[in-house]
């Protein structure tokens, strides 16, 4: 409602400012648009781009993207561009910026001029928080997202539009992309002419230490991995770990009846720790980011186990398979985010189911994650006031929230609670047809075509309803509206233990849980006392009416001693121990800005831990869904 309200508001004072007729008029486009990017100086965190756009005398209006595909929300860096000139025929011309759409240029192109010469500068982003773009350029190497060093006419569908792209790269540097028909000159790639839709899909990595492995040898469509280090030792990876993705590949094609659709598919895989972490999904690659130890190290590892498996179900589930809500026919045009349960949410599901399969994760990790999941999800305090719909509904908006208070303002939760819905989904399947049908299925009918060249296929929330009733005949539409719209449904629960298992608790750590919390350097104690801080005592969040709530802790405050004794990870740990057998209070000390005060946590339960145990009340469908599918 609210994005509606703005996009009419905002058309209607375009067209009057620049006197033109309705965005996306079935005019004859531009001819190709030359964009010559300079990554020369990417090290040094700036990109210089040059265009050469046909144009007409008159009113132009020009639109730096803003709505990233795959982000949800209008996050395009317009705050990073500088340097802009336009020019024709050698004279420059005059811009201003739109005064309510700032990314919006108003040009008057003057009588004679048929090329308008465009420059400006990127400015790389330096902070390694955020999402595309967030820092992508180290010393070594560099993401080149195309989104970031365009413009484009306003008025026709990005994909009618065409650019003929050049990239210049530091001297030496190697690159991966999924942009067809690179020929290299020197340091110069030059690319076939491609449509604006086709480029800003296909971002290039280069770095000065690049290694490809091709997953998929001699096979059509290939698959490979292109990895960009900050040093060379960062590039290697144990002969299991590569025959673990070489897994996830063939478990694709068991789980999507051998149809892709892609024409071949690179994962661009950055490893550096001064480079934001994060993945953005494309139709035939993906941007994956992460620590500069993700294959060398075991702990890192485990942690990057899930990103690949997750990027690359989206080029069934996002790009070929994508909600009417999210297509778009530019970058302007806002997008509402209503369905990123199924665009985000199955594919963390699925993403999750192939991590097992493909061996990533051992059955134990990932029943583990499972815990993990339900139990954060399941004790959210937030969910009492708001109904996992309104997590998709509202992204755009909390994609950007931090970390204090989240239990009780809720996060992007349709990514874990949607993982146990589809979960859910997909033990009732086997359950009503006595487990013949499930995702599999599913996957095999919604996600097939013809295969190839990628494709777009748009669905709404009926299609999804119609599908599932093909497998099984149920009340799916009440069955998905009761979990999305009710405040509070026993999803976790139910998916868990429909799926044969139940949570437990203990003081044995969670191996996941653990496994991120040192990676993070914090400590997640949420099932005992109701905090989670790092590790030298700051507090990042507390349960709302948890015990450390009731004793006056909030988000920011440092607990700096524990009955006594300076504060370390394990002296809380053990005096919520030692609390078990004595009605004595866990005492600490907690700053709190400029104040320093003492406060008492009244909590006997000991240290408690989720993980999963069988329940054989129901059958074991989570391990059959774990189990290896493909030959
Ligand atoms: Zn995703």
């Amino acid at each position: 409602m609210v994005n509606q309200l703005r996009q009419a508001l905002l058309l209607s004072v375009i067209a009057l400012a620049a006197g033109a007729a309705a965005p996306l008029r079935a005019a004859e486009p531009p001819g190709p648009i030359r964009l010559e990017v300079d990554a020369t100086r990417a090290p040094q965190k700036i990109l210089h781009t040059h265009m050469e756009m046909p144009v007409k005398p008159g009113p132009l209006v020009l639109y730096y993207p803003e709505w990233i595909p795959g982000e949800h929300m209008p996050d395009g860096p317009i705050v990073d561009m500088a340097g802009l000139k336009f020019a024709g025929n050698g004279k420059a011309i005059p811009w201003r910026r739109d005064l309510l759409d700032m990314f919006a240029f108003h040009l008057d192109i003057p009588e004679g001029v048929s090329t308008l010469d465009i420059d400006f500068d990127f400015l790389l982003s330096a902070p390694a928080a955020g999402y595309s773009a967030g820092a992508s350029a180290t010393a070594y190497l560099d993401l080149v997202s195309w989104n970031q060093v365009v413009l484009y006419p306003q008025g026709y569908p990005v994909r009618d539009l065409t650019y003929v792209p050049s990239l210049r790269l530091p001297a030496g540097w190697k690159f991966g992309t999924a942009l067809p028909g690179p020929k290299e000159d020197g340091d110069v790639i030059d690319f076939p002419p491609v449509s604006l839709n086709t480029l800003v899909d296909s971002p290039v990595l280069t770095g000065a230490n690049f290694r490809v492995i091709q997953l998929t040898p001699g096979e059509h469509p290939s698959h490979e991995l292109d990895i960009a280090a900050d040093s060379t030792a960062e590039l290697a990876m144990t002969p299991e770990t590569e025959m673990h993705f070489r897994r996830l590949v063939a478990e694709t094609g068991a789980l999507f009846g051998g149809v892709r659709h892609y024409r071949d598919y690179h994962f661009l895989v950055t490893l550096s720790d001064d480079v934001a972490h994060f993945g953005l999904e494309h139709h035939e690659s993906s941007d994956d980011r992460d620590d500069a130890h993700s294959l060398i190290d075991d702990e890192d590892l485990v942690e990057f186990s899930t990103l690949l498996p997750h990027e690359f179900v989206h080029s069934w589930n996002g790009k070929y398979r994508r909600p009417a809500d999210l297509t778009t026919p530019d970058y302007h045009q806002p997008m509402k985010d209503d369905l990123l349960w199924v665009y985000e949410g199955l594919t963390e599901y699925l993403g999750q189911v192939l991590t097992a399969r493909s061996g990533l994760w051992n059955m134990q990790q990932s029943r583990e994650d499972l815990a993990r999941i339900a139990t954060e999800i399941g004790a959210s305090p937030g969910r009492e006031w708001r109904p996992l719909q309104d997590t998709a509904d509202d992204a755009s908006v909390l994609y950007n929230a931090d970390y204090d208070w989240e239990n009780w303002r809720r996060g992007t939760d349709f990514y874990e609670e949607g993982e146990l819905l589809w979960l859910d989904v997909d033990d009732t399947l086997r359950r009503l047809t006595d487990d013949k049908k499930s995702m599999n299925d599913f996957c095999r009918a919604f996600y097939g075509g013809p295969g190839g060249a990628p494709a777009l296929k748009t669905y709404t929330f009926d299609d999804i309803v119609a599908a599932l009733n093909e497998l099984a005949p149920y009340d799916w539409s009440g069955f998905l509206r009761t979990r999305l719209d009710s405040v509070a449904p026993d999803t976790p629960t139910e998916a868990l233990r429909n799926g044969g298992w139940k949570i437990v608790y203990n003081d044995t750590p969670n191996e996941i849980e653990q496994d991120r919390d040192d990676i993070r350097k914090r400590v997640t104690l949420t099932f005992s006392v109701g905090l989670r801080l790092g590790e030298d005592g700051n507090v990042i969040d507390v349960i709302y009416g948890g015990p450390a709530y009731k004793a006056g802790i909030g988000p920011g405050m440092k607990i700096t001693a524990v009955n006594g004794q300076q504060y370390s990870p394990d002296t809380l740990k053990d005096a919520i121990t030692d609390a078990k057998s004595s009605s004595a209070p866990i005492r600490l000390i907690v700053a709190n800005g400029a104040e320093v005060d003492a406060r008492q946590i009244d909590y006997h339960g000991g240290l408690r831990y989720p993980h999963l145990e069988r329940d054989s009340s129901h059958p074991d469908y989570i391990g059959e869904i774990f189990h290896r599918l493909a030959q």
